[in-house]
């Protein structure tokens, strides 16, 4: 049996990638991608071009976002595939989660130049495709130009995550509100690529059955963020709590992204793919 080659997350300029959704439209075709969704972080401004590229290449096409979730302090990525991106609650409840986004990068910038990196704001600003949008993934592209570190990873491992000079704790979306925004606009809400929490077996445990009380159906199982082991791992715990699974490169960049768009492994066959609840969502070419 031929398994489509979806692919189900990935970024464009209008959040933290570095391609416009066009480009991005026709790199995912030119590798093959026969269903595709762009997923900008809390934003769905990118969603009416990508669909028109899409089609008139001739692939199949989702609405999809990464919204931003705070759940057991730590952040958490919930994806929603096939929503109707004219939703207003949708679109407001996105808004509301990027508001923040501006001070807390006045923030992030202060508390770099203390560690004597000075000019991040405006240095990240210069990366930035949606001034809405300024994200981590801007300053460490700014950080790799300066010479302060070799590679974006580097970025984040000494100056961007907890503990660092560069970070600051924020609080995003909460759970059952960005269930309830994709689900009300008609989609499936998906918990990303779930290895990179670091949560203990009691605090993944709670994300999961909350997720699901809210009205969750799916979750990554095959993802650029995944090892063979954790494809493994996920494919049970998809199989365990009935979850739909989803497939998705998370592709940000050329430069910056070791998987690309659609060059990922099959879901395995036991599971139910998360298009096959949205086979009346999908756009077709
Ligand atoms: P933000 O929403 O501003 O907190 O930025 C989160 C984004 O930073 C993620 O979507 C990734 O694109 C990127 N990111 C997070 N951790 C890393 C990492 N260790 N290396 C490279 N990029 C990362
Ligand atoms: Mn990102
Ligand atoms: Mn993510
Ligand atoms: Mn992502």
């Amino acid at each position: 049996m031929h398994l489509i080659n979806a692919d189900l997350h990935s970024h464009s300029h209008v959040s933290d990638g570095t391609l416009s959704p066009e480009a991005l439209a026709e790199r995912a075709h030119a590798q093959g991608v026969e269903l595709w969704s762009l997923t900008d972080h809390d934003e769905v401004g990118g969603q009416q071009r990508a669909r028109d590229a899409a089609l008139a290449l001739g692939m199949d096409y989702l609405t999809g976002t990464e919204i931003s979730v705070s759940f057991a302090g730590e952040t958490v990525h919930i994806v929603g595939l096939g929503f109707d991106a004219d939703d207003r609650a949708l679109q407001a409840g996105l808004a509301a989660t990027r508001s923040g986004r501006r001070e807390r990068a006045r923030q992030m910038a202060a508390g770099l130049a203390q560690a004597g990196v000075e000019g991040a704001y405006e240095g990240a600003l210069r990366f930035v495709g949606n001034p809405d949008l300024i994200s981590r993934t801007h300053f460490a592209r700014f950080l790799v130009e300066s010479g302060v570190c070799p590679d974006t990873h580097s970025v984040f491992r000494r100056y961007l995550t907890a503990g660092n000079p560069g970070f600051v704790p924020h609080q995003w979306a909460g759970l059952g509100e960005a269930v309830r925004w994709i689900r009300q606009a008609g989609g499936v809400a998906v918990i990303a690529h779930p290895a990179r929490y670091r949560f203990t077996p009691t605090e993944e445990y709670a994300l999961i059955t909350e997720f699901i009380a809210h009205g969750g159906q799916g979750m990554e199982v095959i993802t650029g963020s995944h090892s063979a082991a954790e494809q493994i791992r996920y494919t049970d715990t998809a199989l365990e709590f009935g979850l739909l699974a989803s497939r998705g490169s998370d592709f940000h960049s050329p430069e910056e992204s070791r998987t690309d768009l659609g060059s990922l492994p099959d879901l395995p066959g036991r599971l139910q793919p998360v298009w096959s609840a949205l086979l009346h969502r999908i756009h077709r070419a």
